[in-house]
């Protein structure tokens, strides 16, 4: 009989981790998940379900124990909104996180370990026009990034690999490009701008309004990379023999602007835009993809419109769920 592949995926309870769990449950793995919390939107797959802080070294080495593999998911994370202004406290949680994650797993002699790092680790001066060149897995030095939570990945990804290097942990590196779908935050402040403008567009159309708020003047441009795409795209990378960091995001470039307007027709409303002061993050950002078509043979394939079209039917059932009947 063929022993089943034992996986620990922490941040289990969040977006990312939630579908990965499915996704390896599927793949006829033993999965543990590990979160602070449970998943809020649907029920995890996992075989077990750990409660844990991993900022403490003792949970993080029950977290990792008897496990082949480790996906290092947990991060305390949100949108620009929520990233710009908690600058010590995500540098301090999410530091602790991935020490104590990295170290347990090197004392439970895990085979190898996948850590989830951001597009947020590419240097502010490589992205202050909207219009841009693609970032490549090379720009990431000279290091700038724009906040605490971007040199905190940086930070992790120089420990992967110094583990590797040192104690022969074999490590993979993800940089995702703004993963979206549903069963993902879409309220409360830590939810990221697809999800964000969702909510507003399905408001304003279920409560009539014509109009919506977008922090800033809606001209910043980003990719944007649906979930099942990055969930197959970890699977590929933990499989494969690169060790270095990965892109893993679309290179398909909108603004928020064409953003809102997809997500509109979607809805089928016509919606005025209303454009206010807030933080956007860094003023243009799209995947270089062709290290990751080298690599991984592969590169996302769900178009935006298709994504967005799914996200979109399950934020306007939550709003319609939630929002709506409040206030009637
Ligand atoms: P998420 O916030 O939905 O999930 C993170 C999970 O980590 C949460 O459920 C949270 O409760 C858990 N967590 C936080 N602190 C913890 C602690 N001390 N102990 C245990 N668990 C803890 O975020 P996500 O979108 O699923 O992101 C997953 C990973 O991918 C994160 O590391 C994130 O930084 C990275 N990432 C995500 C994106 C994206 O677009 N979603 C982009 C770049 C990088």
């Amino acid at each position: 009989m063929i022993k089943k592949k034992k996986i620990a995926i922490t941040g289990a309870g969040g977006f990312i981790g939630h579908h990965l769990v499915t996704y390896l449950r599927k793949k006829g793995c033993f999965v543990r998940g590990i979160d602070l919390k449970l998943p809020e939107y649907k029920t995890s797959d996992a075989d077990e379900f750990l409660l844990l802080d991993l900022r403490k070294k003792e949970n993080a080495l029950e977290a990792t124990k008897g496990v082949d593999y480790v996906y290092a998911l947990a991060a305390d994370m949100g949108g620009m909104g929520y990233i710009s202004s908690h600058n010590a406290l995500i540098l301090y949680n999410n530091a602790a996180i991935n020490l104590n994650t990295l170290e347990s797993a090197r004392i439970n002699k895990v085979k190898r370990l996948f850590y989830s790092s951001s597009a947020c680790i590419y240097p502010e001066y490589k992205q202050i026009k909207a219009k841009l060149a693609p970032l490549k897995e090379e720009d990431a030095y000279p290091a700038q990034p724009q906040d605490a939570y971007g040199w905190e990945k940086l930070f992790t990804e120089l420990i992967a690999r110094y583990y590797k290097e040192d104690y022969g942990l074999e490590t993979r590196v993800a940089r995702f490009h703004n993963i979206f779908g549903p069963f993902g935050t879409w309220d409360g402040g830590r939810e990221k701008a697809p999800a964000a403008i969702c909510r507003k567009v399905a408001i304003a159309k279920l409560t009539g309004k014509n109009k919506i708020e977008i922090w800033g003047d809606g001209k910043q441009t980003r990719s944007f990379c649906y979930i099942d795409d990055c969930t197959k795209g970890i699977y590929k990378l933990m499989m494969s023999d690169f060790s270095e960091p990965l892109n893993i995001g679309q290179d398909r470039m909108v603004t928020i602007d064409q953003l809102v307007d997809i997500i509109s027709e979607i809805a089928g409303v016509k919606l005025k835009k209303n454009h206010i002061l807030g933080p956007q993050g860094v003023r243009g950002r799209n995947s270089d993809n062709s290290k990751l078509r080298k690599i991984l043979k592969w590169e996302p394939e769900i178009s935006l419109e298709k994504g967005l079209e799914k996200t979109y039917k399950w934020i306007e059932r939550q709003v319609e769920g939630n929002y709506i009947k409040e206030t009637k």
